[in-house]
């Protein structure tokens, strides 16, 4: 008798810890989305600090973009590592306590991948990608790994109060030159309709190999690299609850400032 009821409560057991895996293996659905602090049209209008950290985004992503506190400089994560690069363009670990008030990131698994070989601009190497998108409608992640005979990266210098906007700012940007480099890039393609929230089409952003250097990307030749792209069906927005943010004017239409701070 008491071996039967210990056969049960085994079988249950059994079958709690089966429904519990699956329930557990399910959740990489949620990994495919696009999560996102603030707005561009905000940081265009120099909403400079978010109370989102480091330690926070790595709960949403380990893969992506944005920008710091201060706007001190470019933020690139890849493989759950978190990167800023300064306006020196030295790259540095991102400690979980900093903050940012503005970044996307997602988690990324590679739907696609394309192989690309001596491409001459960041322009050509675009269309390549663009072409090979099966949907201008939905958002992508996309990373790039391989060796550049050129690349041109910038960062921007960090920002004391009063704020200025941000077309202002990027006058001041500083821009680095790379030579025959190893490296990745990381960022997203983000269809039309996203205009004002994110960057729409290409934002990416520039690593060495080392880790050491790298910046926003302005420019580059390809000597050989891969292409992957993580299809991104699901966007999660959070937006910060402090005076400046609700005070922004975010409806006007700023594409043009927009394309001069992306330059
Ligand atoms: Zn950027």
């Amino acid at each position: 008798m008491r071996l039967r009821v210990v056969a049960i409560v085994i079988v249950f057991a059994v079958l709690f810890a089966t429904w519990a895996f699956a329930a557990e293996a399910e959740l990489p659905v949620d990994r495919d989305v696009l999560f996102q602090v603030s707005t561009i049209g905000a940081l265009l209008e120099g909403v400079y600090d978010g109370p989102t950290t480091f330690g926070e985004l790595h709960n949403h992503g380990d893969f992506g973009l944005g920008t710091f506190n201060g706007l001190d400089g470019e933020m690139i994560a890849f493989g759950g590592d978190f990167y800023q690069i300064n306006a020196q363009g030295v790259a540095n670990r991102v400690p979980d306590a900093w903050r940012t008030p503005f970044a996307a990131v997602t988690f990324f698994e590679a739907d696609q991948s394309l192989a690309v070989d001596r491409v001459r601009t960041y322009e050509d190497l675009q269309q390549l990608i663009t072409d090979s998108l099966p949907t201008p409608n939905i958002a992508y992640a996309i990373k790039i790994m391989g060796r550049f005979d050129y690349v041109k990266a910038r960062s921007v210098p960090k920002q004391s109060k009063p704020y200025r906007k941000l077309a202002e700012v990027v006058k001041h940007q500083s821009v680095f030159e790379f030579r025959n480099v190893e490296g990745m890039i990381a960022g997203f393609w983000l269809p039309e309709y996203m205009k004002g929230v994110n960057v729409a089409g290409y934002h990416l952003h520039f690593l060495n190999q080392d880790c050491t250097s790298g910046g926003h990307l302005l420019e580059c030749r390809v000597r050989q690299a891969i292409v992957e792209i993580d299809c991104t069906r699901s966007f999660y927005m959070v937006l910060p609850e402090q005076a400046d943010f609700d005070a922004a004017d975010l409806r006007s239409d700023k594409e043009k400032e927009l394309h001069k701070v992306e330059k």
